[in-house]
């Protein structure tokens, strides 16, 4: 790793998504390292919006990844919705600024018309499929025999557009040319031209394509790193053929290809259908695909921290030279270097993730907790006269045992309801005996306990009472647990006892042995 990034101008970043649907989880990587280099530099963080391709459009897919990034953190500096001084920074809103630069780059040779129908287009691929050619496309070789303003006479060219002939605008690549362009994760990129092909610039309807908005944009937006991902390395010789071609390599930016995300088992690139497969969400925020009229998790819903998944990102492709992992949004911040960056594919291990979400959850004050446990109770419509102080109690106890805040709830039904089933393993292996007995000695004493009800005293009772009867811890708290709360494990036994209360564990002791007599 090199020193290489280049900060002699002012760090202007900018995400670029087009939306197209969901935001997937690497495009979501990408903004996060687009936001954290230009923070650490004192720069600017651009959002915007790559709208051109009309056909591609789909409704709520731009405030999806406005309400994605807000959810991150990842505030942009410049945007559609903040605005800024280069505004618009939605390409739909700036379609009419790219025709001039297209036609410049006509006027100095470095791009021309092109007429051919959709029907002549295909006769060209089949006969350079017959003829046994490989590559099919339009390009330095091809263009000599198809119907462009390079075999047509400058008169006939004229004519045809101005009766309004349909014509797209092509670059021309040349024919015999190294295009090198130095990338900070990569190194130096050599592409020969010849495996280039003259792609369109601007589109017969007079929209401009990605690659013409996208280098005229970062352009004129004084973008100072692309900073995107591996998908758009093909891309960039173009990019910078187009750089060259507008004379403006001296403020062509900086390329940082991010590397590929790869499914769990390292088997190709990281794909909904394995994300499904492996239960797992590629999305940040539930998506609702309109034509399925179906709903694709997002992490959001999930349970997933913001702070988690943030950090589980930058982990992604980067890391620092001691490989410290945990990172909040500042810390990253201050440590992002783009030259620690790998080049190699990276797993996509959800376990992390979730390591991560319990790491974040330990950091939430009971009362964060307690939001979230509030939420989740009134999301799946549970009723509960439980005030604060007994919630509180509950997310103090539960805190360091869950991966996801609904976990507070769902770990711990048993504080809330009075059980309806009773586990089969713990029946057969403890509701018998010694267990039993103990269960009654309970019943039969807890009254003791009853003014002064709190976990740790009920704890130390009971364990005073195992002893002086001469029982197995291990054979007799299962039962009494069991009884309670109609599970073999969970929280502190004193504390679950606490907070349900003392006629509400007397009352249930009856309960479990009435059903569980019959149950067995
Ligand atoms: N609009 C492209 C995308 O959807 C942007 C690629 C780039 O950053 O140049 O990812």
């Amino acid at each position: 790793m090199s020193q290489t990034v280049n900060l002699d101008r002012p760090v202007r970043v900018r995400f670029a998504p087009s939306p197209t649907g969901g935001l997937h989880i690497g495009g979501v990587r990408t903004a996060l390292y687009n936001y954290a280099f230009a923070k650490k530099h004192q720069g600017k963080f651009l959002i915007r919006i790559e709208d051109t391709d009309q056909n591609r459009f789909i409704e709520g897919a731009e405030s999806y990844i406005f309400e994605a990034l807000r959810w991150l953190g990842l505030n942009a500096d410049e945007s559609p919705e903040v605005g800024g001084s280069f505004a618009p920074y939605r390409q739909s809103e700036r379609k009419t600024m790219y025709r001039q630069y297209a036609e410049q780059l006509v006027a100095s040779g470095n791009a021309y018309y092109a007429f051919d129908t959709a029907e002549e287009l295909e006769n060209m691929r089949k006969e350079l499929e017959k003829a046994g050619a490989k590559n099919l496309s339009y390009n330095a070789l091809t263009r000599t025999n198809m119907t462009n303003s390079l075999t047509l006479s400058p008169e006939e060219t004229k004519k045809r557009i101005e009766a309004g002939d349909n014509y797209v605008i092509r670059i021309k690549i040349p024919k015999k040319e190294d295009i090198r362009f130095f990338d900070i994760v990569r190194g130096w990129v050599n592409v020969h031209s010849s495996t280039l092909d003259d792609k369109v610039l601007m589109k017969s309807d007079g929209m401009p394509t990605y690659h013409l908005a996208n280098v005229v944009d970062d352009y004129l937006m004084e973008i100072s790193h692309v900073i995107r991902g591996e998908e758009w390395l093909p891309s960039a010789p173009l990019h910078v053929f187009l750089y060259q071609s507008f004379g403006w390599v001296d403020k062509m930016p900086q390329f940082a290809h991010l590397p590929l995300l790869l499914n769990p088992d390292g088997q190709g690139k990281l794909s909904k259908r394995k994300a499904a497969e492996y239960g797992f969400p590629i999305f940040p925020l539930d998506w609702y695909e309109k034509e399925k009229n179906i709903t694709i998790d997002g992490f959001r819903e999930k349970g997933y921290l913001p702070e988690a998944i943030n950090n589980f990102l930058a982990l992604l492709g980067w890391h620092t030279s001691s490989d410290e992992e945990v990172f909040s949004l500042e810390h990253l911040i201050e440590s992002f270097d783009l030259e620690r960056i790998g080049k190699a594919g990276v797993r996509f291990e959800i376990k992390k993730a979730e390591w991560f979400n319990q790491y974040y959850i330990r950091l939430k004050t009971n009362e964060q907790l307690l939001q979230y446990l509030k939420e989740t109770l009134s999301n799946l419509k549970v009723n509960t006269d439980f005030d604060d102080e007994k919630l509180l109690k509950i997310c103090n106890l539960m805190r360091d045992r869950i991966t996801f805040p609904q976990d507070i709830y769902l770990e711990a039904k048993y504080l809330f309801e009075v059980p309806t089933q009773y586990d089969a393993k713990a029946i057969t292996k403890n509701w018998q005996g010694e267990g039993l007995a103990f269960v009654d000695f309970c019943q039969n004493n807890l009254s003791t306990l009853k003014n002064n009800w709190e976990g740790e005293n009920i704890k130390h009772h009971l364990h005073e009472w195992v002893e002086q009867n001469g029982y197995k811890m291990g054979k007799v708290m299962p039962a009494l647990r069991l009884a309670v709360s109609g599970v073999s494990g969970g929280a502190d036994l004193g504390m679950i006892m606490e907070i349900i209360g003392f006629e509400n564990v007397l009352q249930r002791i009856e309960i479990a042995k009435k059903t569980i007599v019959i149950t067995n």
